[in-house]
């Protein structure tokens, strides 16, 4: 359980901030279901809901989400069901039980950068970025290799464009952390690989990504690809899977999803 000395309900992205910066045991507050399962002790525990950051839309070139719209938002999204194959909607899908996903939030899952999750490989496979109170825009692959720990994730932003895209998923029982994710988009430029839950945060399979848009991607050069992409990443042990599992069924999963994107 975490507990804090005082709660501020923001009245301004400015606010927040300011009062973040302020003490480094001051918290913003997503869904909160992850804070609770440690025993933090905040001392200002920050707010964000009453500042309209629950939404999907689509707004010129992007899809916006706000950092505090729920899971359950985005997986019964109409906008996000039909865009990108689904992947976007299909990556929550899964995640526990509708409770918790009618809490926990889209802007603290990615600011967060859990190595765990099924969302943020989902949204890196496609061309997405972030923007953050005080770092402002960025590509998401270049926020995940940033050590940014304090700011706020005020939306993410996926270019609205064609992509048809796959989402593999391996989980040893409905409602475990993923053993591996990954997620393959054919976009109007080119197709993009994410691999999460490695166990680590979910990157993008640049080696493989390049290898493809040299070469094309046939049934020919597939396996090579596969394999490619399971040697240029790494891959660790958990009570999950080893390294040697993920990294031998990477291989397969990729091939399942570049075959449903071809
Ligand atoms: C029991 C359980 C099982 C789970 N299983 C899975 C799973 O299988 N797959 C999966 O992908 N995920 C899983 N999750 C994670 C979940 O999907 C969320 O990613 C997680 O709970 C964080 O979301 P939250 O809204 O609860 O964040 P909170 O607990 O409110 O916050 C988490 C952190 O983010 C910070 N934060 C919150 N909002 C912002 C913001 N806008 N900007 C900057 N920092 C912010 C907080 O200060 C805190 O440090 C699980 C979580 C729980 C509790």
């Amino acid at each position: 359980m975490f507990t804090f000395s005082k709660y501020l309900l923001a009245s301004s992205l400015e606010e927040a901030y300011d009062m973040l910066v302020k003490n480094k045991n001051n918290a913003i507050l997503g869904g909160t279901a992850y804070i609770k399962m440690g025993n933090r002790r905040l001392s200002t525990a920050i707010d964000l809901s009453a500042l309209d950051l629950s939404f999907i839309k689509e707004e010129g070139e992007n899809i916006e989400i706000g950092a505090m719209t729920t899971f359950r938002d985005i997986e019964t999204s109409d906008i996000l069901k039909k865009k990108f194959s689904g992947i976007v909607a299909c990556s929550v899908e899964d995640i526990v039980g509708v409770q918790l996903r009618n809490v926990v939030t889209a802007g603290a899952t990615v600011f967060s950068k859990y190595g765990f999750s099924d969302f943020i490989p989902a949204l890196l496979a496609l061309d997405t970025s972030v923007v953050l109170f005080n770092a402002g825009e960025m590509p998401l692959d270049k926020f995940l290799e940033s050590d940014i720990k304090q700011d706020i994730l005020v939306k993410i932003l996926i270019k609205n464009k064609p992509a048809k895209g796959s989402f593999q998923t391996i989980r040893k029982s409905n409602s475990d952390y993923a053993v591996l994710n990954v997620v393959a988009a054919n976009l109007v430029d080119g197709i993009r690989i994410a691999v999460g839950a490695r166990p680590g945060k979910a990157v993008l399979a640049a080696k493989a990504m390049e290898k493809i848009n040299t070469d094309g991607l046939t049934e020919d050069n597939i396996e090579d690809i596969c394999q490619v992409a399971s040697e240029e990443l790494t891959f660790g042990d958990n009570m999950r899977a080893s390294g040697k599992y993920r990294k031998a069924v990477c291989k397969v999963m990729l091939k399942r999803a570049l075959m449903e994107v071809m």
